[in-house]
C-alpha cells in the first residue's frame, strides 16, 4: 500500500509496511475477549477496526497490555449506534467507551490533520492543541500519535500489523522516537514529555537523540498543562512499578521541578542527604511492593514527596515563635495549597497525607493508654510505615521504630507492661516511704 500525506509540520508518509500474520507474534488468544467483540462487531457493520497504541506495542514485546484501545473510521455517533453499552466522553478528544462490566474498551475515530484554524482543532498561542476533533483516515491518524512504537495498528480484517512510521524497527532496537518534529510535537502537547519518560523507563527504551534534545528545552512548557491532567500522569509515573527510575529521569530533564516545585527546592537544601534518602527509599519501597504484587497508595508517596517541604516550612514558623503543633498544621496547609497549583490532589488524598504526617509525633509517646489508642487508628499502618521510612533515613530514632514493631507483636499483657510509665518506680519509692511512715507511726502508737 502506498500512501502520501502531507502537512507543513509533518513528514511525508511514503509507504506503510504491512506485517502479515506470519511475520509477527500477536495472536488473538492474547487479546481481551471484549476488545475482540468490539473489533469484530465494527467490522461486521462495515467499518475498519484496528487495535492501536500501547496494546499492540506491548503484545509485540511479549508484555501484557494495560488496556486495549481501538481505532476506527466510524465516527463516535456511529460507534454509539453499534453498541448499546457505549458512552461518548471527552471534550478535547471525543471518544467512545464501550462498557463490559468493569472492562472499558476505548474506541477512537481516526483523527485527521485538519487546519489549525478549523473550529474543531484549536491551538493556543504557545502552539498547544486545545481541541482536536477533526476526523480523518488511518494515514492521518498516524501523525496524531506520539511515538512511532505507539503507532502500530493491528487490523482485525486480516490480522496484519500496519506500520506507517517505522515503529516496528524502533521497537526492535528499543528506541522511543517521536513522530514528526520533536519540538513541534512537545509544544502541541507537553505531556508527551512525561509519556516519553514513562515509556522509556517502563520499556527500558532509549530516547532518540532528537527527542532528548528537545526535551531539555521544552520542560517549562509543562507548567501550562492543567493540574488535574498532571495529577493523572503523575499517578501513572509513580504507581506503575518504576517510580525511582521515573524520578531520576524526570529530574534529569528538569520536569520534576515543574511537577513538585517545593520538593525540588527541598532537595537543594538537603543535609547529609536525608530528605533525598527518604524520598528515594519511599520510591524504592513502592516499586518493590508492586513487584511483589502488593498494593501501593498514592497518598503515602505524596506524603513522602512533601514531608521535607513541610518540615522546612514548620521550622521556619517555629523560628518566628509559633508553637510546634500549630506550626506543623499551618505548614501542611501551605505546602498542600502550593502543590495543588502544580498537580491537583483529590481531597481524600490530602486528608490521608495530613493524617500520616500528624501521626508522626504521636509515635513518640510510649506510655499510658496512648499507644493502644494509636494502634487502633485507621491510618496506623501507613503512619507506622512512614515512621519506618523516617527511621531508616535518619529522621527518627531507629530504637523508637523497633519499640513499635515489638509493641505490635506483643500480647495484651506484654503491651501493658511495655507502656507502664517509669513513674511506677517513683510510686514504689513513695509507697515505701508511706509504708515506712506508717510503720513509724504504728510504732509510735505502740500497737505492735
Ligand atoms: P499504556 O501502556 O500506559 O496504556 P499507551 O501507549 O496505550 O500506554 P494510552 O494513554 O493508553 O497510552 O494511549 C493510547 C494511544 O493513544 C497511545 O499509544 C498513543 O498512540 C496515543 N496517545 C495517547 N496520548 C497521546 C498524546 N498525548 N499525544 C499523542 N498521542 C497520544
Ligand atoms: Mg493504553
Amino acid at each position: 500500500m502506498i500512501t502520501s500525506v502531507r502537512n507543513e509540520t509533518e513528514p511525508v508518509v511514503e509507504r506503510a509496511r504491512i506485517y502479515s500474520r506470519l511475520e509477527h507474534n500477536i495472536s488473538r488468544s492474547q487479546i481481551s475477549d471484549n476488545a475482540l467483540k468490539v473489533l469484530n462487531r465494527l467490522q461486521k457493520e462495515g467499518f475498519d477496526a484496528y487495535l492501536v497504541g500501547g496494546c499492540v506495542r506491548d503484545l509485540l514485546l511479549g508484555r501484557e497490555p494495560n488496556d486495549f484501545d481501538i481505532a476506527t473510521n466510524a465516527d463516535p455517533e456511529q460507534v454509539k449506534k453499534v453498541f448499546r453499552n457505549c458512552r461518548l466522553i471527552g471534550r478535547r478528544f471525543r471518544l467512545a467507551h464501550v462498557h463490559f462490566g468493569r472492562e472499558v474498551i476505548e474506541v477512537a475515530t481516526f483523527r485527521g490533520a485538519g487546519e489549525a484554524k478549523n473550529d474543531k482543532q484549536v491551538l493556543n498561542n504557545e502552539g498547544r492543541l486545545l481541541r482536536d476533533n477533526v476526523y480523518g483516515t488511518i494515514e492521518e491518524d498516524v501523525w496524531r500519535r506520539d511515538f512511532t512504537v505507539n503507532a502500530l495498528y493491528y487490523n482485525i480484517k486480516d490480522f496484519s500489523v500496519v506500520d506507517y512510521a517505522d515503529g516496528m524497527a524502533d521497537l526492535k532496537n528499543g528506541t522511543l522516537r517521536l513522530i514528526g518534529d520533536p519540538e513541534t510535537r512537545f509544544r502541541e502537547d507537553p505531556v508527551r514529555m512525561l509519556r516519553a519518560v514513562r515509556f522509556a523507563v517502563k520499556l527500558g527504551f532509549k530516547l532518540h537523540p532528537d527527542c532528548e534534545k528537545s526535551m531539555h528545552n521544552a520542560a517549562e512548557l509543562l507548567s501550562s498543562i492543567p493540574a488535574a491532567r498532571l495529577y493523572d500522569e503523575v499517578l501513572k509515573l509513580f504507581l506503575s512499578g518504576y517510580a525511582l527510575q521515573s524520578f531520576e529521569m524526570l529530574r534529569h530533564y528538569g520536569l520534576f521541578q515543574v511537577l513538585f516545585p517545593a520538593t525540588e527546592s527541598s532537595l537543594a537544601v538537603e543535609e547529609s542527604g536525608f530528605p533525598r534518602l527518604l524520598l528515594i527509599k519511599a520510591l524504592e519501597n513502592s516499586d518493590s511492593r508492586i513487584a511483589e504484587g502488593k498494593t501501593v497508595t498514592a497518598y503515602f508517596l505524596f506524603a513522602a514527596f512533601l514531608w521535607e517541604p513541610v518540615q522546612i516550612c514548620a521550622k521556619d514558623k517555629m523560628a518566628h515563635g509559633i508553637a510546634e503543633f500549630v506550626a506543623y498544621q499551618d505548614a501542611a496547609n501551605e505546602v498542600i495549597a502550593r502543590q495543588i497549583k502544580s498537580t491537583s490532589l483529590p481531597r481524600h488524598i490530602t486528608m490521608a497525607m495530613r493524617e500520616v504526617w500528624s501521626l508522626q509525633p504521636k509515635f513518640n509517646v510510649r506510655y499510658g493508654t496512648r499507644p493502644s489508642r494509636l494502634i487502633a487508628h485507621p491510618r496506623f499502618r501507613a503512619g507506622y510505615d512512614f515512621l519506618l521510612l523516617r527511621s531508616e533515613t535518619g529522621g527518627a530514632d531507629p530504637e523508637l521504630a523497633q519499640w513499635w514493631a515489638k509493641y505490635q507483636e506483643a500480647s495484651a499483657a506484654e503491651q501493658r507492661k511495655m507502656t507502664q510509665p517509669p513513674r511506677k518506680a517513683q510510686n514504689n519509692k513513695s509507697g515505701r516511704k508511706k509504708a515506712y511512715r506508717k510503720k513509724v507511726s504504728d510504732d509510735a502508737t505502740g500497737t505492735d
